[in-house]
């Protein structure tokens, strides 16, 4: 885990007493503290009017408030999706999207700067890895939407850039801290938690009696051919996926999502889609179709129109509960990293030019 002395806002309420004691501060002053981050949602100390001046000068020193800084928003005029591109306190960049639907306003959170599972036709993980996110920062990108809208957060999706499972104990503990009723209390049931398949914290997830979704990145049906698109598929093989899939069912009840991008020509055929049913009817999975959102630097292709529809209805044929994702923000920078990715290339470039105007 990171360092969580400091980081306060990274910290449960009983971890927050302590440091009250610690500090010579009385024990209530953590329930107040503790509203004023996860419920009030304010930037600084400063705007904790009920704690004494002293106290949040010294708490500004020695514990500064994690934030992250807007850098960039586009809002899709098609369907009011807001993609956001944030800073960290290190001007680490990371992407956040704010959809609205009928149940409610969803956030699509990182978990990482950038990524380091290497899928094929993934932007997040163009640049690599630089570091994992700490609770913190992965609730302040929900906390900053939630501030800049005005408008209740009641889901949220952990599927933006990284690979959450391989930032396990920041993920464990940021979702402790959404999910807490006395922090911004979203329900459980209203978080998914997306992994292209780490196979071994599958079920140390299981078993941290959470009663969140979890989605796994499927995207082929064959190992040879996921082993071509997705190299964790070198360490875990589908029938380990799927029977830890089948764990975490099991043990938490929730049915599982598989997520699998159609690409054309590539995983897209009648035989795919046989497959794929195959594997999602002892699950009882539900799947999750994704026309694939074609990354310049990769050179994969969206299965048509007709062909996405033929493919769910192979599916539906065969029982299987199976949704198209609404594609959203079709006009920004839709795809997962590409925001942030531009926002790298063009730094790069400058730098390029800045060298070369020496
Ligand atoms: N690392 C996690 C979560 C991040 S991505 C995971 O692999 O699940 C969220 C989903 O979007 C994953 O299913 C991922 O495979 C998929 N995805 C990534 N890039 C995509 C693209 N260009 N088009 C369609 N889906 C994509």
């Amino acid at each position: 885990m990171q360092e969580t002395t400091r980081d306060i806002k990274s910290m449960t309420l009983e971890e927050l007493a302590g440091v009250m004691k610690e500090n010579g501060f009385p024990a209530f002053r953590a329930k107040q503290l503790y509203r004023w981050m996860h419920v009030s949602l304010v930037r600084n100390y400063g705007e904790m009017t009920n704690i004494p001046k002293a106290m949040a000068e010294h708490l500004g020193k020695e514990y500064p408030l994690t934030t992250v800084r807007m850098i960039d928003r586009q809002i899709s005029q098609l369907d009011g999706t807001q993609k956001y591109l944030f800073a960290m306190g290190d001007d680490s960049l990371v992407e956040s999207v704010f959809m609205r639907y009928k149940f409610g306003n969803s956030v699509c959170i990182s978990s990482q700067v950038g990524c380091r599972m290497g899928c094929k036709f993934c932007a997040s993980t163009l640049d690599g890895l630089y570091r994992s996110l700490t609770p913190s920062e992965m609730l302040e990108q929900i906390y900053e939407i939630q501030r800049v809208t005005g408008e209740r957060i009641s889901h949220v999706v952990v599927m933006g850039t990284g690979e959450p499972l391989d930032n396990y104990d920041n993920l464990v503990r940021f979702l402790h801290l959404l999910t807490d009723e006395n922090g911004l209390n979203i329900s459980q049931r209203n978080v998914t938690v997306s992994t292209c398949g780490i196979v071994p914290r599958i079920y140390d997830l299981a078993k941290e009696e959470l009663s969140i979704t979890l989605a796994l990145s499927l995207h082929a049906v064959t190992d040879e051919k996921r082993r071509e698109i997705m190299p964790i598929a070198n360490q875990y093989s589908i029938a380990e996926l799927m029977e830890a899939g089948r764990y975490y069912f099991d043990r938490t009840g929730r049915q599982v999502t598989f997520e699998y991008s159609l690409i054309r020509d590539v995983n897209d055929s009648s035989q795919d889609a046989q497959m794929l049913a195959e594997l999602a009817r002892p699950l009882k999975a539900h799947i999750n179709l994704i026309p694939v959102n074609p990354v310049r630097e990769r050179g994969y292709r969206q299965t048509r129109e007709e062909g996405v529809r033929a493919f769910e209805k192979k599916l539906e044929k065969r029982g299987i509960n199976v949704s198209i994702r609404r594609v959203l923000g079709r006009d920004i920078d839709g795809a997962c990293g590409q925001l942030r990715h531009r926002h790298l290339t063009d730094q790069k470039q400058e730098t390029v030019s800045d060298n070369a105007g020496e």
